[in-house]
């Protein structure tokens, strides 16, 4: 049995007086570098990732890291290396700008006219939410200001709005074939994304005996994945989207679920009616004020908002994705800047929020639905209430 020889000694120079030894100096550094490099994109990452979890562990996340940075920063100026300290505090910088971009900022009132469309509701309408499963998320990824440590599990929802001359679906929750949706999207959106499927709609529709016949159309807010999910599980359902919004269609990986249906079965409607809400344009789907839709543009360029009206004279305003969370309107506060990057233009979602809160203020007996805050669903009758006799 034989014993391996260490290595040689080496000739250490000893640490002069008031300075730290060779070893601890080139931890600084080794720690430096890889925080130069790779502490910003750690940070962002990490940051994303926890927005799915929530709880404390968050800060955590955050306060390690930015220690870890500072030390680092303080190890690579010991070393006397402008380059990496330089690099390491723009890293520093970064992340502080990017935890800076979660804080509330108010978008500032502001007067705006605002025209309740005339009603003749006819008996039977009634808005009825499908839940089609959930995405784990914290407050701070849906609004700015919102609690990193703040639990919020953001809704997958389509609504079904009975009406005698035909009911409308307002987007179609998530499909039968979520996973395989999930598996065509980018990995780092898939890294952000902790889905909770649960039933399709279609599958709740002939779970309660509905009569596929009796559905109109579908109207998609937008034409983002989660919203056109289930628009495979409906087949032969007419999905109506906006001139622009079709135009969107054709763009890229952000609207490939929705290409993965026939493009003929898009239809796409003229906003031709008159103002209506805070727009200047709508369209009335059954010409009764029943089903109002309004343009709501910058999530994506042709997204819609949809005022229902129920024949007992209850008023919900389905907002599509103009802001993830009911404090988008009634804090008037934007998406943080990590998910804002999804907007087509997010001055126009500035925009068209503080409108859409001057129309809240003015007339809050308008139940305002985000298409993923569940708070604005638990307002409406479920899907099961339409299965009673
Ligand atoms: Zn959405």
């Amino acid at each position: 049995m034989s014993v391996e020889a260490g290595p040689p000694e080496r000739d250490v120079e000893p640490p002069a007086p008031g300075e730290s030894g060779p070893r601890s100096r080139d931890l600084g550094h080794g720690v430096g570098v890889l925080v130069a490099l790779f502490g910003p994109v750690v940070l962002s990452v990490s940051l994303a990732l926890v927005s799915g979890r929530g709880a404390p562990v968050a800060w955590l996340w955050i306060v390690v890291p930015l220690l870890a940075a500072v030390l680092a920063a303080i190890g690579a100026n010991a070393r006397r290396t402008p380059i990496v300290s330089g690099i390491g505090g723009l890293g520093l910088a970064g992340f502080l700008a990017f935890a800076w971009s979660f804080r509330a900022a108010p978008i500032p009132l502001r007067e705006q006219d605002v025209i309740i469309p005339m009603a003749r509701v006819p008996r039977g309408v009634a808005a009825y939410r499908v839940e089609t499963g959930v995405i784990h998320r914290t407050a701070s990824f849906g609004y700015r200001g919102g609690g990193l440590d703040t639990p919020r599990d953001f809704a997958m929802n389509a609504v079904l709005i009975t009406h005698p001359a035909g009911d409308v679906l307002v987007d179609t929750g998530l499909g039968g074939n979520v996973r395989a949706h999930l598996e065509e999207m980018p990995l780092p959106f898939r890294a952000v994304t902790n889905l909770a499927p649960s039933t399709s709609v279609a599958a709740q529709l002939e779970a309660i005996g509905y009569d596929r016949a009796r559905l109109f159309c579908v109207v998609l807010t937008h034409a983002h994945w989660d919203h056109v999910s289930g628009a495979e599980d409906l087949v032969g359902a007419p999905l109506w989207v906006t001139a622009s919004e079709r135009a969107f269609l054709d763009e890229g990986w952000i609207t490939a679920i929705a290409r993965r249906v026939s493009l003929d079965r898009y239809r796409t409607y003229e906003l031709d009616g008159p103002p209506a809400l805070h727009a200047p344009r709508s369209h009335d789907v059954h010409g009764d004020g029943a089903i109002v839709i309004v343009p709501v543009p910058g999530h994506t360029p042709g997204s819609v908002a949809v005022l229902v009206t129920e024949s007992e004279g209850r008023r919900f305003l389905l907002l599509g994705d103009l802001v993830w969370q009911r404090e988008g309107i009634t804090e008037r506060e934007e998406r943080p800047w990590l998910t804002r990057l999804g907007d087509s233009d997010p001055a126009e979602v500035r925009d068209q929020i503080a409108a859409v809160a001057a129309l809240s203020r003015a007339h809050p007996e308008i139940v305002l639905v985000p298409a993923h805050d569940p708070r604005g669903y638990a307002e409406m009758r479920p899907l099961e209430a339409l299965a009673r006799p």
